[in-house]
């Protein structure tokens, strides 16, 4: 068999804040796979686009911008341990904080509707998966980016949950904003993520639909752990 047949694939796909991150970053540590955020990579955009003054739906602008980028992701290294999932630099700039904001997260749903803007990125996707092991998460994993996946994953969650969750994580960043905001910034994103016409969030019918409202990260890192070791012991 040859080492590409040997692949295992976790694509994961879900709505804002369902816990994919914090999920597919212990999962990925668990099995030694590499852990891949492609929502950073819509968030690099948006950041280039507000950094440079660029209109969220100016397609040719953006697309350039995230061409003549040099965009690197990275497992955290030792000095990088301050509570982020993964290291983001641009153009040798560290942006792994930078990109958390909610109006970086707003812009990066805006940028995210160029189907331009997302036919460079999930390129960029592909290319990391090629010869390793992943989990990725996103919008569009489970049947843009990795269509073969071994294991497709759709993560959800109650709004009000999802939205306590991020508030909480917000403040404890020391972000001041209001529960309210959060979920009302949820909701729009969820709506344009799942109605936006190219490649929209949706439920692949080979999907497991995991519901995280009443279980632990703990718990729901488990499940997934068990069920990847399961499909690879049975195929290798
Ligand atoms: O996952 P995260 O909230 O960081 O993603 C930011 C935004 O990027 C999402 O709201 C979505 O609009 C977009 N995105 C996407 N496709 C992906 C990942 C993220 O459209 N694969």
């Amino acid at each position: 068999m040859s080492s590409e047949e040997k692949l295992f694939h976790i694509a994961i796909d879900g709505p804002v804040a369902a816990g994919k991150g914090t999920v597919s970053r212990l999962v990925a540590d668990r099995l030694g796979f590499l852990y891949v955020d492609t929502g950073a990579m819509y968030r690099v955009a948006s950041l280039l686009a507000l950094q440079n003054k660029v209109d969220f739906h100016d397609e040719e602008k953006i697309v350039n911008l995230i061409r003549n980028a040099d965009i690197q992701m990275r497992n955290p290294i030792d000095f990088e341990k301050d509570g982020r999932l993964t290291t983001v630099i641009v153009d040798d700039k560290d942006v792994s904080w930078k990109i958390r904001s909610e109006e970086v997260g707003n812009g990066a749903s805006k940028v995210a509707q160029i189907m331009s803007v997302r036919l460079v990125l999930v390129e960029k996707q592909q290319h990391i998966a090629a010869n390793q092991n992943v989990v990725m998460e996103g919008r569009d994993i489970t049947y843009r980016v990795l269509p073969n996946a071994n294991l497709k994953i759709y993560l959800t969650g109650k709004d009000f949950v999802r939205a306590n969750r991020r508030h909480i994580q917000l403040q404890s960043r020391g972000v001041d904003i209001s529960f309210n905001q959060v979920y009302l910034d949820l909701i729009s994103r969820d709506k344009l993520d799942s109605e936006r016409q190219n490649d929209p969030l949706k439920i692949v019918d080979d999907a497991w639909i995991v519901d995280t409202t009443d279980l632990s990260i703990r718990q729901v890192v488990d499940l997934i752990v068990a069920k990847a070791t399961v499909m690879r012991d049975v195929r290798l």
